[in-house]
């Protein structure tokens, strides 16, 4: 097993010493097969969690209730949890008890998908009870035992199969695939954030597009904030959420209302309504003052967009930013007055005038109807603006 679980296998063998079980389970050993790096390791033991802490001498209680310990010993935090099952889910995303058990197949049993349901003990040998690799090797997604109830118990794993169809490229087994369309509608149970989260995975996906033709054959997407639309993302890339969600709003028609509806922060707010303005004046042959005040990130993203919305311009990306880099300035405040200069100048008091007047110096030096000289600018300033 790999170098940097050095740790993780530090602790398994003193589980075990103390005369316990204790593998690697979940996303870790799911992305060893798959040769994929995940320095996110998980354990699973028989031992419980009062045990893990006798066993250890630091040890942080993130969660006693569900079972897991994080164990400091070794050099790195390890989350250690007791094997358990999980009973009755009557709101379709919580279950009602955790129960721990010390066999491990029940621990593997309550988990979602057959190659997240997977062990691997410290000597590197699989344990794989629900052919798990098999189904990584034929590149589908399978639930663990009957899709319909395993929907049914926790709606969210619905969205986490399109996550990882999108992550992976791998299919949706058939029936686990019918039985998410039977049960899409279940997806409103979720909590939004969790939603969003999975969301915003799947758009910084390898295969985004993939995924969100899973929302759309699935139904998942008619019953989630805005439209789910495939071909929308046909060219779509991005290893950016906040680009993900930018574009996501774009193909609903601009719809800022979604960042709210799906709990987004204000920063991600205020990055995707500037990339959308930015792509609404790129579209009408940008102006060189909004030139000037977009940052680099913004323009490539919303140049992207009309890449990925197959909307011509006359310009190319490189041409783009030549013309941004040639501009006489390349910030506002490069403008060589400020408004004491004006109020200097001037016998009119403070007042929006002088904002004003700053833009449209901006405008004149970007437009080189005048130098960014302060004399010069002295001059324009007596020039066009009369001082009364
Ligand atoms: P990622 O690479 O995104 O972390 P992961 O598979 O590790 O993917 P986690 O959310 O970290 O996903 O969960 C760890 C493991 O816990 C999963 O591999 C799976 O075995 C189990 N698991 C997580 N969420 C669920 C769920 N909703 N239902 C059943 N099992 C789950
Ligand atoms: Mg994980």
């Amino acid at each position: 097993i790999p170098q940097q679980w050095q740790a993780a296998k530090e602790v398994i063998k003193k589980i075990e010493h103390a005369g316990f079980e204790a593998f690697i389970v979940g996303g870790a050993v799911r992305d060893y097969y798959l040769k994929k790096e995940n320095n996110d390791v998980d354990i699973a033991t028989s031992a419980m969690p009062e045990e893990i802490q006798t066993i250890f001498s630091q040890t942080i209680d993130v969660g006693i209730a569900h079972g897991t310990v994080i164990v400091l010993d070794c050099g790195e935090p390890i989350e250690v949890t007791t094997y358990r099952t999980e009973s009755t889910y009557s709101d379709h995303r919580r279950p009602d008890t955790v129960e721990f058990v010390r066999n491990l197949q029940e621990d593997l049993k309550r988990r979602d998908f057959t190659m997240n349901a997977m062990a691997l003990s410290q000597s590197g040998e699989y344990i794989d009870y629900y052919n798990g690799r098999q189904h990584i090797d034929s590149k589908v997604i399978c639930a663990v035992g009957e899709p319909d109830q395993r929907f049914e118990e926790d709606a969210l794993r619905m969205l986490r199969a399109v996550r990882f169809a999108a992550q992976l490229h791998f299919s949706i087994e058939e029936n686990t695939f019918e039985a998410i369309r039977k049960k899409a509608a279940s997806i409103e149970y979720v909590a939004i954030e969790r939603i969003q989260v999975e969301l915003s995975k799947i758009f910084i996906s390898a295969h985004a597009s993939f995924g969100i033709d899973y929302m759309e054959k699935t139904t998942l997407g008619d019953y989630l904030h805005g439209n789910f639309t495939a071909s929308n993302w046909t060219h779509y890339y991005s290893e950016d959420r906040q680009v993900g969600w930018a574009y996501f709003c774009l193909v609903n028609g601009s719809d800022l209302s979604l960042l709210t509806k799906y709990r987004c922060s204000n920063k991600d707010k205020l990055f995707v309504k500037t990339v959308l303005a930015a792509y609404e004046s790129l579209r009408n042959g940008m102006s060189l003052v909004d030139l000037l005040s977009y940052d680099t990130i913004v323009l490539k993203t919303s140049f992207q967009f009309t890449i990925w919305q197959n909307c011509k311009l006359e310009l190319s990306y490189e041409e783009l930013v030549a013309r941004k880099n040639g501009l006489p300035i390349q910030h506002v405040n490069e403008l060589a007055i400020t408004g004491k200069d004006l109020l200097d100048w001037s016998s009119k008091k403070r007042g929006s005038w002088i904002k004003q007047t700053l833009n449209a110096a901006v405008e004149a030096v970007l437009n080189e109807e005048v130098q960014n000289d302060k004399q010069q600018l002295k001059e324009w300033f007596y020039a066009f603006h009369d001082e009364g």
